[in-house]
């Protein structure tokens, strides 16, 4: 291995960490939130719910919306299938080619892994029973998103869109952040220049896969609002928006480290503005655990219960979407996602 090739890693390692995407506290936790049910609370006086959206202009008809240059993703939407060496897996390399086409997405299976991502104390998924729930869950779950939708999240540096299906060694299930000693679930890899989700296919999180893939999709989500922020004006995502939404005086603790039951015990009364006490360490494990709950209520894995979301976590949500639709070329898009009708039925309108 060259010395570049070592610095170009070690780079890609610390970006890693910079993206670290949680598994902890996604999939199986679900049914343990810490977030208290019961009764609705009443909207936040100090933000107000038309804050953020009062803030941003609405675009003008005729302006050129979601100018953000896409790269080309064509060579994704016509794959050829790559064969691995197992045979029993013939027909899910061909279908991993062929879910990956549809959607723009590299999907890699079992020995296809490449060898970087198992470094990091993955093991590959080779039993074709797993493989092929795990392809069927993934398949059902991207075929929930708009079409075009992973198309552009490629942009500015990033030229592709990975998913890697492996299984993890158990020693490293718990982990809530990225490291040498733990698994990137989701991140860059910035030696290609490629967004990648790194998803378990074990027997018991295959089930839970409609929260986690959109938690890790959410992640990736997260740069193209943030670079649309940063790149475009009058946008109507931005951190301070975002912020201006959390109680008076919240400020996320960042680290993990710092994340203790302690803390979580002091912020309780904040709890109603978050999906669950994970989701307040950082605003981008916020909006993808928001994302990784409501995704899997709306694609009916869940039940779509109002009393389990406070009203400050729903209409944080209800701006996510409204942001999802601002800084996407939303013209292929249905009039309402999976997510909005979700979000309706939480908000009581849909019923
Ligand atoms: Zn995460």
């Amino acid at each position: 291995m060259s010395y570049k090739r070592i610095v170009s890693l070690i780079a890609a390692l610390l970006l890693l960490i910079l993206l670290a995407a949680c598994k902890g506290s996604e999939g199986g936790n679900a049914a343990n939130s810490p977030v208290p049910s019961g009764a609705w609370t009443e909207k936040p006086t100090a933000v107000p719910e038309t804050q953020a959206p009062t803030a941003a202009p609405t675009p003008e008809p005729n302006m050129a919306p979601h100018s953000v240059s896409l790269n080309d993703n064509s060579a994704a939407h016509s794959q050829e299938v790559r064969y691995g060496g197992i045979e029993e897996l013939r027909e899910q390399y061909e279908r991993a080619a062929e879910i990956g086409s549809r959607h723009g997405i590299y999907i890699y299976i079992a020995d296809l892994v490449p060898n970087w991502i198992l470094a990091h104390g993955n093991e590959t998924q080779c039993d074709p029973a797993l493989v092929k729930r795990s392809l069927d869950q993934v398949e059902r779950i991207l075929g929930y998103y708009p079409e075009g939708y992973f198309d552009q999240l490629l942009f500015d540096e990033f030229y592709g869109l990975d998913l890697y299906l492996v299984a993890y060694s158990s020693v490293a299930m718990g982990y809530t952040s990225f490291g040498p000693e733990v698994d990137p679930v989701g991140g860059m890899d910035m030696s290609r220049m490629r967004h990648f989700v790194c998803i378990d296919c074990e027997d018991l999180l295959i089930d839970t896969l409609s929260n986690t893939l959109p938690h890790e999709l959410a992640h990736v989500t997260d740069r193209r609002l943030q670079y649309v922020s940063e790149h475009e004006e009058g946008r109507l995502f931005s951190e301070e928006a975002w912020n201006a939404l959390n109680p008076e005086g919240f400020v996320y603790p960042y680290d993990d480290e710092e994340l203790t039951n302690e803390i979580i015990e002091q912020h309780v009364e904040y709890l109603e503005y978050f999906s669950n006490s994970y989701a307040m360490q950082n605003p981008l494990e916020d909006r993808a655990n928001l994302m990784g709950y409501l995704s899997r209520a709306a694609m009916g894995d869940s039940e779509l219960d109002p009393d389990r979301y406070f009203e400050p976590c729903l209409i944080k949500t209800e701006f996510y979407l409204r942001c999802l639709r601002d800084a996407f070329d939303t013209s292929s898009w249905p009039e309402k996602t999976v997510w909005e009708q979700a979000l309706e039925v939480l908000m009581g309108g849909g019923n």
